[in-house]
């Protein structure tokens, strides 16, 4: 990692930017602790160490332990990683179909094939989505329904029209339970989609649809979705074919604080033997139009405690993401200051969460979102999609533009 923000950085798919250090840096100071029970006391010193906390310690700091003092853990660490750099990118979602044959409880995206309001890009009006924004951004990320007739085909034309067309963009697409059932679609096992997918131009993987990874829970919210350790098991194989993957949690609707820390602990320990996760975004349950009444919803307070948690749990998932479109401005900005390094981009077409209820507004010019992080201390940084070029935001186009699009603040 660059010791000057002014410049731009390399770096690689597994330390993602980070300081590989960050133990050495836990700065342990400035920390009060005169009203902490001393058992909390005994797993914060640990953390403070560098050492990992088990499941039930976890569990203990996340329900007992005040909000400050976790918020004061959290960013110790993420300082001790990035400094006060704040990663973003600039991407364009495009979501290719939202015809689903599953039917998720929480999804207020999905249709059926027959409804009025289902749509299915073709690949010249996929590239029409992209064409107004070719020069602004440097990722497309793609997610959608599970289309009852497409197989691979039409995702290796996709990828390969898309990277013949905007060679300067990376592609990160596909949930694991598209890829399960692309699989399924075209008679192949996961490794050889992922193979073909990737050869075709899939650069990254995002980490949608681990909602909490425990079966008892996915059944009631997501029936006839991957199971925990298939969503595990296509990420582990994504991982060993070199595509690096993000990771997520859906919290909120009716999990326990002890199902969302073992859901950051088997992420953990499939990172202990693949390393190929780069970014870790939790995210709460958005009510609106959906069909889980049941849902518990998460409080203000509750999700910076999970954000704060998962930078603490994930010691080995080097970004955490505060998810803007999901949290809105307000929450995303203080999430910054629990752990979370990392902030959705511009975004300039977002289906799925607006459906939902998400009223951050679309069109958000960089430099509002410069202003954002610089009023919580933060240095705004562009990334690219796989976390392996860097540059401080500038007001001007730079002169070493080696890919990334350019920033105007
Ligand atoms: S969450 Fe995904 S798999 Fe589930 S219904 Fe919605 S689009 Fe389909």
């Amino acid at each position: 990692m660059s010791s000057n923000p002014s410049e731009s950085w390399p770096s690689n798919v597994f330390e993602a930017g980070m300081d590989t250090n960050w133990k050495e840096n836990i700065d342990d100071k400035f920390i009060d602790l005169n009203n902490v029970k001393d058992d909390i006391k005994s797993i914060i010193f640990k953390v403070l160490n560098g050492t990992r906390i088990t499941i039930d310690e976890g569990v203990k700091l996340h329900d007992e332990c005040d909000l400050p003092t976790l918020a004061n853990i959290a960013n110790k660490l993420k300082l001790a990683r990035f400094s006060n750099y704040v990663f973003f990118n600039r991407n364009l979602h495009v979501n290719q179909t939202n015809v689903c044959v599953l039917a998720c409880k929480f999804c207020a995206f999905r249709e059926g094939p027959k409804s009025d309001e289902a749509y299915s890009l073709s690949i010249e009006e996929y590239l029409n989505r992209i064409e107004p924004y070719k020069n602004h951004i440097s990722e497309v990320h793609t997610v959608g329904g599970l289309h009852n007739e497409w197989t691979i085909e039409y995702y290796t034309s996709l990828f390969s029209a898309t990277k013949e067309k905007y060679p300067h963009l990376q592609i990160k697409a596909l949930t694991a339970v598209e890829i399960k059932h692309l699989a399924i679609m075209s008679g192949l096992e996961i490794h050889d989609v992922l193979k073909k997918l990737k050869n075709s131009g899939l650069d990254s993987i995002p980490g949608g649809g681990a909602e909490i990874l425990d079966d008892e829970v996915r059944n009631h919210i997501c029936k006839g979705k991957e199971s925990s350790n298939e969503y595990l098991s296509i990420h582990k194989a994504a991982h060993e074919l070199g595509i690096p993957t993000n990771c997520t949690m859906l919290f909120g609707t009716i999990e326990t604080t002890r199902q969302r820390i073992v859901h950051m602990d088997k992420l953990r320990l499939l990172q202990d033997q693949t390393n190929g996760f780069q970014c870790f975004v939790p995210y709460p349950f958005l009510p609106d139009k959906t069909r889980l009444p049941e849902a518990q919803l998460a409080t203000a307070n509750e999700i910076l405690r999970t954000v704060a948690m998962s930078r603490i749990m994930l010691d080995n998932i080097p970004h955490i993401k505060s998810y803007r479109m999901n949290l809105g401005d307000d929450i995303s900005a203080l999430a910054l200051l629990h752990g979370a390094d990392d902030i959705d981009g511009t975004v300039s077409h977002e289906e799925i969460m607006h459906k939902a209820g998400s009223t951050t507004p679309l069109d958000q010019i960089d430099a509002d979102l410069a202003n954002l992080i610089e009023q919580i201390g933060g240095v705004p940084v562009e990334r690219n999609t796989d976390y392996t070029i860097f540059r401080k935001f500038r007001k001007l186009p730079p002169s070493d533009n080696k890919g990334l699009p350019v920033a105007y603040g």
